[in-house]
């Protein structure tokens, strides 16, 4: 075996080993010689919408997955600098090593406009260097370049998009990506049985001398990290995901008829999972065996599909117009006389805006890290067309506290509340947070569960400001003259 015959493979929003595209491309190259490793890039970590609860989950992610490839014969090195400073001095420490330098260096494609950039720097450095990379599709199922309109060029509504990405989905060639995935939930099974075989065949340790520093850079990450989290985080890692997976088979059959209810469980709570690649789309579908569904079909199954399609929707918006990240996607909404009062801007994230529906979904969003999808809906309507303050300050402040912030759904999400971004909710249908409250929180249990000054109010008061007047604080606008004031400020 020469020695030099060994590959690295780096992870970024990969964290897994089940299924891993690029990874498993290596591994089958280099028959098990492959090393992680993860570097800790403070371009990224410095970014105005870091959330720190959201890398204390994708710290303790990290965990799982060293623990994991440690288990299974490899292992994951962690590095204090970003990439462009990581592989020039891995590189140049391995070259004076006995295995010399690695052969190949692999990652998973990331679609985020920063990463595009980061990555087109890593290939031509690595081009300069001699040394081979290997890039693989991940994230999504199908990629932006694989689903074109006829006349070129992507499509800005959701429709003919998931047509056309249901019709793909059915060929021989997407379905071979699937049935790949199911040998990853194989693995994974395994693994969370603890019969993990050795199936790699090289650690860091037969390559360099690791010093104990930089053996405990990621619990000092953690613990240092762990001093400004104020909620619970949740269980992570990819056994986590596989119970996720578990746990919401039973409900998957009545996903249609309890998604929209806050109060309960009824949807899958992958989001975390999605955003660092601890489960992606095409293992979900292999894991429940989902087919592509007839356009009538509004099974909990062809639903729920439906919503791992809008993710992918998202990512091919965001792919083909990078802009979006920063302004409106529609120009003539990119110059809006936002009114953007700070006062205003403070009450609804502190969950005191008078208004208990938006009041419980930003208080569950500051205990808990997430927020149901209907109240998201909610609060971001209010944000911009009853408080007539910027999406972008929406989005910033969800970015900062979600566990799943995610930029492609997460711009998505608010542009379409907005109006402002592709196939949007119309300016003129404005949600009104009362009547959505008591259709969707009908028994008032959701609303009770976050603003506790309301426990013991009467269900009826909770749908009507005049009822409610002396009871909870009063609203700090009237939702039918800020409505008015809404449909002016979009008349451009
Ligand atoms: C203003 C706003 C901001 C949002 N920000 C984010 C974000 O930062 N990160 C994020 O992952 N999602 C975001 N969403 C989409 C959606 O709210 C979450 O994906 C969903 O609530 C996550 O919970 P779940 O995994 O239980 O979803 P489920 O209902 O179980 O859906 C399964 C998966 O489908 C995808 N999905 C579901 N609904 C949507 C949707 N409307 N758009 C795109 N993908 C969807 C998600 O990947 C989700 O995990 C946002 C939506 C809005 C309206």
């Amino acid at each position: 075996m020469s020695k030099k015959d060994y590959a690295i493979h780096w992870f970024r929003r990969d964290l897994r080993v089940a299924g891993n595209p690029a990874l498993s491309e290596v591994w089958k190259s280099y028959d098990g010689r492959v090393v992680g490793v993860f570097c800790f890039d403070h371009k990224f970590l410095d970014r105005s919408d870091f959330g720190v609860h959201r890398f204390q989950f994708f710290l303790q992610s990290l965990k799982s997955l060293r623990d994991e490839l440690r288990s299974i014969g490899s292992d994951l090195l962690f590095l204090d600098v970003g990439p462009s400073q990581t592989f020039p001095d891995l590189l140049q420490r391995l070259s004076s090593s006995d295995w010399g330098r690695p052969e190949c260096i692999s990652w998973n494609r990331d679609y985020e406009p920063f990463a595009r950039t980061r990555d087109e720097h890593m290939k031509s450095f690595l081009d300069d260097q001699g040394i081979k990379y290997c890039e693989q599709r991940d994230h999504v199922l199908i990629e932006p370049h694989e689903l074109e309109k006829k006349e070129g060029g992507g499509y800005q509504v959701y429709s003919p998009f998931s047509r056309q990405w249901i019709d793909l989905f059915s060929k021989p060639e997407i379905q071979e990506r699937i049935k790949k995935k199911k040998k990853g939930i194989d693995y994974l099974t395994k693994l969370a049985e603890g019969k993990n075989e050795k199936i790699f065949s090289l650690q860091w340790k037969d390559l360099l001398d690791i010093s104990s520093d930089q053996e405990k850079l990621l619990q000092s990450y953690i613990d240092q990290n762990q001093k400004r989290v104020s909620i619970k985080i949740p269980e992570a890692g990819s056994k986590a995901a596989l119970y996720a997976l578990q746990s919401f088979e039973p409900k998957l059959h009545q996903y249609q008829e309890k998604r929209d209810i806050p109060s309960i469980e009824g949807t899958s709570g992958f989001s975390n999972f999605l955003k660092n690649g601890s489960l992606t789309i095409s293992m979900i579908i292999a894991f429940y065996d989902l087919k592509a569904f007839e356009k009538k079909d509004r099974s909990g199954e062809a639903v729920f599909f439906r919503e791992l399609i809008w993710r992918e929707f998202y990512y091919h918006i965001l792919y083909r117009h990078p802009n979006v990240e920063g302004e409106a996607f529609l120009p003539k909404y990119r110059d809006l006389k936002w009114e953007n009062d700070p006062k205003k801007f403070q009450a609804w994230k502190e969950g005191k805006t008078g208004f208990p529906i938006v009041d419980a979904g930003m208080r569950q969003l500051a205990k808990t890290g997430w927020m149901h999808n209907r109240v998201r809906m909610i609060v971001a309507s209010f944000l911009t067309k009853d408080l007539l303050i910027d999406w972008r300050w929406g989005e910033q402040y969800f970015m900062e506290q979600l566990l799943d912030g995610d930029l492609a759904p997460n711009n998505g999400g608010w542009q379409w509340a907005a109006s402002t971004g592709c196939d949007p909710q119309p300016y003129f249908r404005i949600f009104n947070p009362w009547s959505q409250a008591k259709k969707f929180d009908p028994e008032g249990r959701y609303v009770k569960t976050y603003v506790e000054e309301l426990a013991k109010v009467s269900n009826e008061c909770l749908f009507d400001p005049e009822k409610l007047k002396g009871k909870y604080i009063a609203p700090i606008v009237d939702h039918a003259i800020q409505r008015k004031k809404a449909l002016e400020l979009y008349k451009v």
